[in-house]
């Protein structure tokens, strides 16, 4: 979504506050790991800094579709996260000081790109590794079959120890012979 700045850039102090919807859905980020389910909903204020810096804070909303790390299955996720974003003209040449969990994007021109700096955020709420519940009891590993759907009858069961049993195991059998 390219936003017309020509306004803001004639003085600074200047801001300009928006509320716009972002119609990618079905976008896919980071290779397919996730999808865009919804339209981005972003309502955000730009603000010229000083010599074409401007500032953007906000919010922005959006469901997201992963898959579960264990069954596969699709599951949506619904954002909403702030945002704090600088967008720097090409050739700015002063120093700009460091702000934890604000992006930098540069333009060049009288447009910026909100989707360049939107989609970082995006890479960084990308669950590393989702979960459609937390007690998923994933796919059979014999056939494949969706565990928190059906039982398939495959023994799945991890090797009980009894506890009775355990001393055995100290047991040098030659040494009985
Ligand atoms: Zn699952
Ligand atoms: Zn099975």
């Amino acid at each position: 979504m390219q936003i017309d700045v020509t306004e803001l850039l004639e003085e600074t102090g200047h801001s300009l506050h928006l509320e716009e919807e972002i119609d990618y859905k079905g976008h896919e980020l980071q290779d397919g790991r996730a999808v865009l389910g919804s339209v981005v909903s972003v309502d955000v204020t730009l603000t010229h800094l000083s010599e074409g810096l401007l500032e953007l804070t906000g919010t922005y909303a959006a469901d997201l579709i992963v898959s579960c790390s264990r069954c596969l299955q699709d599951l949506s996720l619904e954002l909403e996260e702030e945002l704090l974003g600088l967008f720097i003209p090409e050739n700015y040449e002063q120093d700009i000081e460091p702000r934890e969990g604000r992006y930098r994007v540069e333009y060049t021109g009288s447009s910026v790109e909100f989707w360049r700096l939107i989609r970082q955020d995006f890479l960084v709420n990308i669950p590393m590794r989702p979960l459609c519940q937390d007690d998923c009891q994933g796919l059979c590993p014999e056939c494949g079959a969706n565990l928190n759907q059906n039982d398939c009858g495959h023994d799945l069961q991890p090797e009980v120890t009894d506890p009775r049993l355990e001393g055995l195991k100290d047991i040098d059998i030659e040494s009985n012979q």
